[in-house]
């Protein structure tokens, strides 16, 4: 008989910051059962025109729908549930999360009018579900969000700790703390392996804590007297939470600006968070308030073009706006990508002589994800036989490596997407195998491969411009004038020349075919193409995307 094994596969967040998808399976090469931990999503910059959503291929796990369990999400973060919506289509199993995560994955399937509701499965926190020879344990943890959970995932052969995202916030300010006795507990009863968090693991000391924040923030909005604008994450519920403490200190109303903002308080609302606070006032309504008395938060720490911040600071939001000598606080971190736009909003601030406080000058921002000594605690707390770095570039989980290594880790294994690693049995996790992954993009409502047409040809057109020419051809082989028209392509007052130059090598290109039969369409599309291209070249230095028609008539 074929003996059982613990499989652990990552599709995605292996190698890179974002875009989560973990696989794991337990049984022998005959009969096999997997769950999915976390199915998240990462952004497109502009080298993908028109896509800003990318997410792991689920090709693998589509071909084994039959045998999958369930998808178990860590949290809410987008980076391990903003995928799922569009993934879960083409699996139609159920979903385990907890309460917070499973109302902003209700949401998401709402938008896709899709009724999820007899699939999700909400799990309390800190309690177990069994899924055939998985029993998989949520344990509390803290981040940077409402209800992280680690996975201590149990089966026949043994236990692993799957820690999703973490750190170690004595003070998270809302939620639980996390769970020492707990993890403590798992460990002692012995974890072959811990697949961990790998983020942060460049920087020294602790991630930091929720209340110090706090307590900056408001020691800086203090001394303040005109309007101050906040902006964060929005899914960091405890930060905002601070902002609404800071608001009834300074005694100021508050206000939040824009959708994810409105959206993440109400979903923590929903879930019995956020109770005791100020009631916030409508947008519309703050402009009535004097500046001293009024707080915003708003959404946009990014610069996104669409976030509000940007469009506050650029006068184009509808209801909220700056001027001089008030206070814009950034309490986040730049996500590295962002700087270019980020940096171009923080200029414009500066210049309309608006006070900026960032990370950069002040302490307004802990991060989500452990440091080095959390690190520390983590494995002494856990004692893993052996660590897998996960939730990092290369870079990260290399160095990842390194420090559990120099932390006496008895094992470590450096893996990246795709690798199929056997867990268990055996004395160390090994790479048995590698899986089909990449990625796949969200353009407009469809899926579409890296390589695909959609986007080559946009990818195309963006760069060199379009040409197409019409040639409409009569019965008896005669054409008319063409009809040229071109988008992206530079002018100057050269510019009619060049469509004169092609109407001339048109009709010379046309003699020596014979119109009148279909048989030399090919060859004479593809010469036409060919030459107006090069007269296009020629005179603008540009390779229009060429698209020729031919109409007959
Ligand atoms: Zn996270
Ligand atoms: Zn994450």
């Amino acid at each position: 008989m074929k003996k059982d094994e613990l499989i652990f596969c990552p599709l995605g967040g292996s190698g890179e910051i974002g875009m989560n998808m973990n696989l794991y399976a337990y049984g022998n090469e005959e009969n096999r059962k997997w769950i999915v931990v976390d199915m998240g999503v990462t952004f497109a910059d502009d080298s993908i025109p028109g896509v800003d959503l990318i997410f792991p291929d689920p090709g693998f796990i589509i071909d084994k729908k039959e045998d999958l369990l369930g998808i178990i999400l860590t949290h809410a973060h987008e980076d391990h549930i903003g995928s799922v919506s569009h993934i879960w289509p083409k699996l139609k199993c159920k979903i385990y999360a907890t309460p917070f995560t499973a109302v902003l994955i209700q949401e998401k399937f709402k938008e896709k009018k899709i009724d999820i509701s007899k699939y999700l499965n909400i799990v309390p926190l800190n309690t177990k579900i069994k899924l055939d020879n998985f029993e998989i344990d949520f344990v509390t943890l803290t981040h940077s969000i409402l209800e992280p959970n680690g996975l201590s995932i149990s089966t026949p052969l043994g236990t692993i700790l799957h820690t999703g995202d973490w750190k170690i916030d004595p003070n998270p300010l809302i939620g639980g703390n996390i769970d020492e006795k707990k993890l403590k507990e798992i460990g002692k009863k012995g974890v072959s392996t811990m697949i961990c968090d790998s983020t942060n693991v460049f920087s020294p000391g602790r991630a930091g804590s929720e209340l110090d924040v706090r307590k900056s923030l408001l020691q800086i909005m203090e001394n303040k007297s005109n309007k101050i604008l906040v902006t964060s994450f929005a899914s960091n519920v405890a930060r905002m939470e601070s902002i609404f403490y800071c608001a009834k200190k300074t005694g100021r109303s508050i206000c939040l600006v824009g959708r994810s903002m409105q959206r993440i308080y109400k979903a923590a609302k929903k879930c019995g968070y956020l109770g005791n606070l100020l009631e916030p006032i409508d947008p519309r309504d703050a402009g009535k308030i004097s500046k001293n008395k009024i707080l915003y938060l708003a959404t946009g720490s990014q610069g996104e073009p669409m976030g509000a911040m940007n469009r506050i600071v650029n006068g184009i939001h509808p209801e909220v706006f700056i001027e001089e000598n008030d206070c814009v606080i950034f309490s986040s971190k730049i996500i590295p990508g962002n700087e270019k736009k980020l940096y171009q909003l923080q200029n414009l601030i500066v210049k309309n002589n608006i006070e900026i406080i960032t990370e950069e000058n002040a302490f307004v921002h802990v991060s989500g994800h452990p440091n080095r000594d959390d690190l520390k605690d983590m494995y002494s707390w856990v004692k893993p036989k052996c660590i897998i770095p996960v939730h990092g570039e290369h870079r990260h989980m290399k160095e990842h490596v390194s420090f559990a290594k120099e932390m006496q880790v008895p094992k470590t294994l450096l893996i990246e997407n795709g690798d199929i690693i056997k867990l268990l049995p055996g004395k160390e996790p090994s790479i048995v195998d590698k899986a089909p992954s990449g990625r796949l993009y969200l353009d407009g409502n469809l899926n579409v491969d890296v390589d695909s047409k959609s986007i080559k040809d946009r990818k195309n057109i963006s760069i060199n411009g379009y040409l197409e020419i019409t040639l409409i051809v009569s019965n008896n082989g005669n054409i008319k004038k063409p009809v040229i028209s071109f988008k992206g392509i530079p002018e100057d007052s050269d510019a009619e020349n060049f469509i004169f130059d092609m109407e001339d090598e048109i009709f010379s290109i046309c003699k020596t075919f014979s119109l009148q039969s279909k048989n030399q369409e090919k060859n004479l599309i593809e010469t036409i193409k060919q030459n107006c291209r090069r007269i296009v070249r020629e005179k603008t230095g540009k390779k229009p995307f060429t698209n020729i028609n031919i109409a007959r008539i």
